[in-house]
């Protein structure tokens, strides 16, 4: 049993074989899944999916690489936030990568998120990229602690993931963990300690190890799995059993079916 903690299946390239998306996953022992929200304007398209399917869940939120997008205020995203198939705020974070100049757009974008996320008692789904300090640093000043939430897709350093960890926060790991370049990341990986540990694909992008170059997708969270549990020298199953355990205990909206 494996939950694929971060997925666009909403995107053209998968929600084009959602059927077959779907039968995969139940094929590769991926149980559940979350379809996270990256602008307002596309979440009708997650909510309905969620809809359709039990077993998978949504966030609502907007990512800091999209600028021109419908801003929300903490009022719209709690409203969104209501939904019972929603369990999460996000994603949300810093992008200095493909924003060089760090707008401060991206920062009071953040602060909302994390204000909606304390007030909904939802956690943060957070992305940061070239941009860790002040990630971290926003994180401490509006307490993004107390509603707690996971570093999606990590790819920064041990130290950032221990001041994360500091913080309450979880730490998920995408296919860039089974790269065979990515020996500093499968050292964080055997830092984390195991009941902050979460598994993820991020498809379409970032397909892990055999499929790196492909189109991602959620049953490959499989392969994740296995790359961590390689690095940690623990098996399969034991990493695919703590994850799920984490996943419902950290989204605690999600109801596994
Ligand atoms: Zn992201
Ligand atoms: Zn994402």
């Amino acid at each position: 049993m494996l939950v694929d903690s971060h997925c666009h299946i909403d995107f053209p390239d998968l929600i084009e074989d959602e059927a077959g998306v779907l039968a995969r996953m139940v094929d590769n022992g991926v149980t559940h899944a979350l379809c996270v929200s990256v602008k307002l304007e596309t979440l009708p398209g997650i909510l309905a999916l969620a809809e359709r399917h039990a077993n998978v869940f949504a966030s609502v939120g907007v990512h800091p690489d999209n600028a021109d997008c419908e801003e929300p205020d903490e009022e719209r995203l709690l409203a969104l936030a209501a939904h019972p198939k929603v369990v999460a705020i996000g994603e949300t974070g810093l992008d200095y990568y493909w924003h060089k100049d760090a707008p401060e757009w991206q920062r009071v974008r953040f602060r909302t998120h994390i204000r909606a996320a304390r007030r909904s008692a939802k956690p943060l789904i957070i992305h940061t990229r070239d941009s860790a300090a002040d990630t971290i640093r926003l994180m401490r000043e509006e307490d993004a602690g107390s509603a707690g939430g996971v570093m999606h897709c990590f790819t920064e350093t041990r130290e950032v993931a221990e001041q994360a960890l500091d913080l309450g926060f979880h730490i998920s790991f995408s296919g860039i963990v089974s790269f065979k370049n990515a020996e500093a990341l499968r050292d964080v990986a055997r830092y984390v300690p195991a009941e902050r540990l979460l598994v993820e694909t991020d498809a379409p992008y970032l397909a892990p190890v055999p499929y790196r170059g492909k189109t991602n997708q959620p049953a490959y969270v499989r392969h994740v799995a296995e790359a961590v549990a390689a690095a940690r020298g623990e098996t399969l199953a034991a990493i695919a059993e703590r994850t799920t355990q984490n996943f419902f205990r950290l989204f605690k909206d999600a109801q596994p079916s």
